[in-house]
């Protein structure tokens, strides 16, 4: 039998007694197998880069404060230290948005490593905090489990209410409203500053809250047609009481963002374009 010389190298470390017919076809099924799987991407969850194609603002990864989610409806950097994300990302166009329901079960996010601990929403009971969505369940309506995914923990923050019912809700209200227009967004939303301890310890409330959204004229176009006149729209509210009501009053730049967070947003971009978009203030 000739094989090519890979595989020859391959069979010396086999025994000879398992050199038959029956042991090579078992790993040419299993190596089969191990190429589908790589091609149907079991790993990541088919939608799941979406999120990520303006870039990944910390260069989240495995480390346990800037540790790195990537699920179907949005990708995350959670913060396990603080027990909350750092940043939500997520694709919003028309595709999105359908007829489901709110699904309103908050849940422990158990895809955190083993031996994490998990946030639940005992934690933020009696703590004066509401339970902050990044991303909005209305922006995920495609399904009843789109929606529920955004009720997972980890996509949640201590809002105050004023924060949370007041101009954070209105511009999300205004992001749909864009996309009912035709137009595809990619919104960066997070935390920063550390704010009061509630859950026994286990959560801090950020002292701040702020959103970075960029609006595309059409859905899936590609990085290239994103041009120095594309708009951004970017909050930073102070997560207190006694705020203005609308959220053009808290209209900043990407850079200030970047500047007071220290991530770098739409990095993705070619940089002449990221440059032009991110000292830009929007006119709301
Ligand atoms: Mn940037």
């Amino acid at each position: 039998m000739q094989h090519r010389p890979q595989l020859r190298q391959f069979l010396r470390l086999v025994p000879h007694k398992y050199r038959g017919p029956a042991s090579i076809a078992i790993a040419l099924i299993a190596g089969a197998f191990y190429l589908f799987q790589s091609c149907t991407g079991t790993q990541i969850p088919d939608g799941g880069s979406a999120h990520l194609r303006m870039g990944n603002p910390s260069q989240a990864g495995s480390a346990p404060d800037n540790y790195l989610l990537e699920k179907p409806q949005y990708a995350l950097s959670y913060n396990r230290s603080l027990g909350t994300a750092n940043w939500v990302s997520w694709q919003l166009n028309a595709s999105w948005l359908g007829e489901a329901e709110r699904q309103d079960d908050f849940r422990p996010d158990e895809s955190l490593p083993a031996g994490w601990e998990r946030i639940r929403h005992g934690d933020y009971m009696g703590s004066g905090y509401d339970r902050g969505h990044l991303t909005p369940s209305a922006d995920r309506t495609r399904s009843a489990s789109d929606n529920s995914a955004t009720f997972l923990m980890t996509n949640i923050v201590p809002q105050t209410p004023e924060n949370n019912r007041g101009a954070w809700k209105d511009l999300e209200a205004y992001a749909r409203d864009l996309v009912r227009q035709g137009k595809e967004l990619y919104v960066v939303a997070g935390v920063y500053g550390k704010g009061k301890r509630i859950g026994d310890g286990k959560v801090t409330a950020p002292s701040h809250t702020w959103k970075a959204m960029l609006v595309l004229d059409r859905p899936n176009a590609g990085l290239d047609s994103v041009s120095d006149n594309a708009r951004v729209i970017a909050i930073d509210i102070p997560n207190r009481n006694n705020l203005k009501s609308d959220w053009q009053d808290y209209i900043v730049t990407v850079d200030d963002i970047e500047a007071s967070t220290g991530y770098d947003l739409f990095s993705n971009l070619p940089d002449g374009v990221e440059t032009a978009i991110e000292r830009r203030r929007d006119r709301g």
